[in-house]
């Protein structure tokens, strides 16, 4: 199914149920030959489901919207000329968006590759989601791009089908984590508070209560009560154990560096395993928005990336097991020999190490306690739209928690910046520390530590010192984000592995054991045992680097392989 038949069929479904009008794609431009070309063009591609709605005023424009909004009727696409008479686009699109927050923005401008298009400082500031060049040459470019905005926007709408009906509690840590888990895993799900009345019904339905929740309904009736995570997958259809007991490739960790060596290895032959303690993303998969991957203009969801690398690997032949931990490595005469959490061991001529890192905790007791409950660590996903109205924290000065700050901003009353040092200079990019200083609704505290939280079933409010004055305050908190830096994941590995603060040597990095072998460049200190991505001591921690690594030690599995007297390239 195309975006954008996905995204009319979801959204007529969603309509025949809720009974309301087709939702709008509004185009505006003062020149009316334009507006009227624009509108001509998405009419006969998406005349059906949608309704285009042109005009060629700013004041008329407003006007309309303001009606739409009167009468709640959605809008899609705002696509707004950057030019207009008595306004720039960008304001237009501010007082639009407020009309109709859940429309894409769209800025409409000429093609002009320098630095000073408005559409650079709109997408860095977050004034505008997508741009559009005008003249558009041909109508399928025009349709592909309107496309994918739809389907952005009928993500963000949640119209469509729900393979599970999740009955939980809105506080309830062993919910949030299941969420979480389904749309990490990309599972379509509806959510029901076990306190309401739907719920309640739902629930009685299968003659359940609320006494064990979560409670999962997949579309045939399948019902789960407090499912496993290994549960959940395999009700999707997903592999969690594995029966291959030797292959040529062992991967062990599915975030971007280790899909991009699945996808690579299989894809050249290799017999490749992949083995994901949880779901395929990693800390990628757990990024709102990835502006800096190439080819993404206007930047993309971790989650979409890796999902559509895992599913590539997946096309190319590469076996991927979730839910399974890898718990150890055992090094044999030509073979390694990964052992896995179920006590299942598959042996490899060669294992590439793709773990990553995990975040840094606060160790604050009663903050620990209340994770899933209002203390997220990581940017914020599923739970940002719960945001909505609330004030809450993020702590961290990197550049993570700037972009889960200005995500959060989105949609929170109120975003607070926690910073122990004196600036954000030294520790985040340039580009975000001026979009944090636009975004009104984004404060930075600097020098405050948080040192305690207060709450039973779930957070709400936070001590926080001030290490200038030796102030301690408590302020009222929805939620608080900490994003303050990752340990690499690299315990499960055998003493023979050399690390340097956790993290895995390579290459030239490794001290020489006497013996006169020089690995390769991303190989360890154990022959035939590579690392990739940001478990690699001195690696670059970013997305593009971990794909870079994770292709490159393809290529240097099969000299080792070669090496070995092994497989031929
Ligand atoms: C919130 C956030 C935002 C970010 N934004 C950006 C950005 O905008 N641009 C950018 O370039 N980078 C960004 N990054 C950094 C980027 O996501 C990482 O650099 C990248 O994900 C590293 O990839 P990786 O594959 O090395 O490790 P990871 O992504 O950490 O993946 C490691 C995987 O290994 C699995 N694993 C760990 N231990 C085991 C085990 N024992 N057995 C089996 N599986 C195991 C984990 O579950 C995980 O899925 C961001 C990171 C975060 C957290």
């Amino acid at each position: 199914m195309s975006a954008t038949s996905g995204a009319a069929a979801g959204w007529r479904a969603a309509r025949s149920n809720k009974g309301t009008s087709p939702p709008v794609l509004f185009v505006i431009d003062d020149d009316a030959g334009v507006m009227n070309a624009l509108r001509d063009d998405l009419g006969r591609r998406f005349g059906r489901d949608f309704r285009i709605i042109g005009e060629s005023s700013a004041a008329a424009g407003l006007a309309v919207l303001r009606g739409l909004s009167d009468g709640h009727e959605p809008v899609a696409l705002l696509i707004v000329d950057h030019d207009l008479r008595g306004m720039t686009g960008v304001d237009f699109l501010a007082r639009a968006h407020a009309m109709h927050p859940l429309a894409k923005r769209v800025l409409l401008i000429e093609r002009d590759y320098s630095a000073y298009s408005p559409v650079v400082g709109a997408m860095m500031l977050g004034q505008a989601d997508y741009h559009l060049t005008k003249p558009w040459l041909l109508e399928q470019d025009l349709y592909r791009e309107i496309s994918w905005f739809l389907a952005e926007w009928a993500k963000d709408e949640q119209a469509g089908f729900e393979l599970f009906r999740v009955i939980g509690g809105l506080q309830d840590p062993g919910t949030n984590r299941l969420r979480e888990l389904l749309i990490r895993f990309n599972v379509p799900f509806g959510f029901h508070d076990a306190g309401g009345e739907h719920g309640r019904r739902l629930l009685r339905g299968r003659g359940l209560d609320a006494s064990r929740l979560p409670v999962v309904i997949r579309h045939d009736g399948y019902t789960m009560v407090d499912p496993t995570p290994a549960q959940i997958i395999e009700a999707t259809g997903g592999t969690v154990s594995s029966d291959v007991g030797a292959c040529d490739l062992v991967i062990v960790g599915a975030g971007p560096a280790g899909l991009t060596s699945a996808l690579y290895a299989a894809s050249e032959g290799l017999r490749t395993v992949v083995l994901e303690e949880s779901v395929s993303g990693g800390q990628a998969g757990n990024s709102p928005m990835i502006r800096n991957y190439p080819g993404f203009p206007h930047g993309i969801s971790g989650h979409d990336l890796t999902r559509r690398a895992c599913e590539q690997a997946w096309m190319f032949g590469a076996h991927m097991v979730f839910s399974q931990p890898v718990v150890g490595l055992e090094s044999r005469p030509r073979e390694r020999v990964v052992h896995l959490a179920d006590g299942h061991r598959i042996a490899a001529p060669a294992v590439i190490v793709a773990t990553g890192i995990t975040w840094r905790r606060l160790g604050v007791p009663r903050l620990e306690a209340l994770v899933g409950a209002g203390v997220f660590y990581g940017a914020a996903g599923s739970e940002t739209r719960a945001m909505e109205g609330r004030d809450v924290y993020v702590v961290g000065a990197g550049n993570s928690a700037g972009q889960a700050a200005l995500h959060l901003a989105r949609h929170a009353r109120q975003v607070t910046m926690l910073v122990r040092g004196d600036s954000l200079a030294r520790t985040m990019s340039d580009y975000l520390i001026r979009e944090i200083k636009a975004t009104g609704n984004l404060a930075v505290r600097l020098h405050t530590e948080v040192i305690e939280g207060h709450g039973d079933d779930h957070l709400e409010a936070l001590t926080l010192h001030d290490k200038l004055d030796e102030r301690a305050e408590q302020v009222p908190a929805a939620a608080l984000f900490v994003l303050i830096g990752g340990e690499p994941r690299t315990g499960w590995l055998p003493d023979a592995i050399q690390l340097e603060h956790g993290y895995i040597l390579t290459g030239r990095d490794v001290v020489p054991d006497g013996s006169g072998r020089a690995p390769l460049p991303l190989e360890t200190s154990v022959p035939g045992v590579f690392a990739v991505g940001d478990a690699r001591y001195r690696s670059i921690k970013r997305v593009a680097s971990a794909v870079g690594d994770g292709a490159t030690a393809v290529r240097l599995v099969h000299e080792h392989l070669c090496a070995e007297g092994g497989r031929n390239l």
